[in-house]
């Protein structure tokens, strides 16, 4: 994933708490990471949802992560970056796939790029996008550096997912899995110019056949793996989506796992924000206090907990409900 800046604040919690305020004031004052926080989480007492209506399997999602890592580093223009394509589309078959390839002309060379989106149609009109980059950083091809969080968490995620819509009727809007590609920066320090690749193509593509004007959401999972879950509210995203999302977390019991910090995240959402599209980044942007294992070697599994990966995709399950009865 990309950069973030941190705002110092309180915690502005789930749904309905007024903090509109805050959130301007931090608006006008953007902190690097360096900034500590102090957050204090808010414990609401909700009951946890007793029908959540999803058997989301964490271990088989663990696993996932662990197959995708085993490739090694996965930065485009790899052999690697090869197989991990060809391993989510092996876990597709039967499902209806949309490839988007196409040609990246950058300062390191040119490159194929290619987003992948596995469609789960419903009966509404409409489409929520859920969506993963599955790159690793190109910058940090040449060093043991595995992405485990930042990649392959998500891309994993976004597989169990699809295993829990497969051969389902959805009563509400269609689901689209998409697995895009090119998200990490060419260079480091981040150039915004040489990233986000396959999102920016595909908004692109959507814009001009029609297909933007019916996505109803655009939820995006990043770095969503850490053991010691604490997924960010990103002041980018649409806030009543956002508040959706934190009403997912507070049905399911799990919402000492949102929204304790603040943070304004550029990431994969960016060019769906930019066209008017409502859209959520599910990010964990401390991974590591100070969030010391971004970017480098000390991404690895170690750090990751298959409850992580439970949680969050419950609450994007939950959320996709909550906009299906919306
Ligand atoms: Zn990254």
């Amino acid at each position: 994933m990309m950069r973030a800046y941190r705002f110092v604040g309180l915690t502005c919690l789930l749904a309905a708490l007024a903090c509109s305020k805050q959130k301007n004031a931090a608006a006008t004052s953007p902190q690097t990471v360096e900034a500590h926080l102090d957050s204090g989480r808010i414990e609401t007492q909700v009951p946890a949802n007793s029908d959540p209506g999803t058997s989301f399997n964490e271990i088989r999602a663990m696993r996932y992560l662990k197959e995708i890592v085993a490739f090694g580093p996965r930065p485009i223009g790899s052999e690697n970056h090869k197989k991990v394509e060809e391993y989510i589309l092996s876990h597709l078959k039967g499902d209806e796939v949309e490839e988007d390839a196409f040609t990246i002309d950058t300062s390191e060379g040119k490159f194929p790029v290619r987003n992948i989106i596995a469609k789960y149609p419903g009966t509404r009109d409409g489409i929520i996008v859920i969506a993963s980059h599955y790159d690793t950083n190109y910058p940090l091809r040449g060093t043991s550096y595995i992405g485990a969080n930042d990649g392959a968490s998500s891309s994993a995620l976004l597989l169990e997912i699809a295993n829990q819509l497969r051969g389902k009727k959805r009563d509400g809007y269609s689901v689209w899995l998409l697995w895009d590609d090119a998200e990490e920066s060419m260079k480091l320090p981040w150039v915004d110019a040489e990233s986000l690749y396959g999102v920016r193509h595909l908004a692109q593509k959507w814009q001009d056949d029609g297909t933007i004007k019916k996505i109803k959401a655009f939820l995006l999972e990043d770095m969503v793996g850490d053991a010691d879950l604490n997924i960010d509210r990103d002041t980018n995203s649409t806030p009543w989506l956002e508040d959706l999302v934190g009403q997912a977390a507070v049905r399911l019991g799990y919402q000492s796992h949102f929204f304790g910090r603040i943070n304004q995240v550029e990431d994969d959402h960016m060019p769906f924000i930019q066209r008017g599209v409502p859209s959520a980044d599910l990010i964990d942007f401390d991974y590591g206090y100070g969030n010391v294992f971004w970017h480098t070697p000390q991404d690895t599994v170690d750090k990751l907990s298959p409850k992580s990966l439970q949680i969050v995709g419950e609450v994007t399950l939950e959320t996709v409900r909550l906009l299906d009865k919306k």
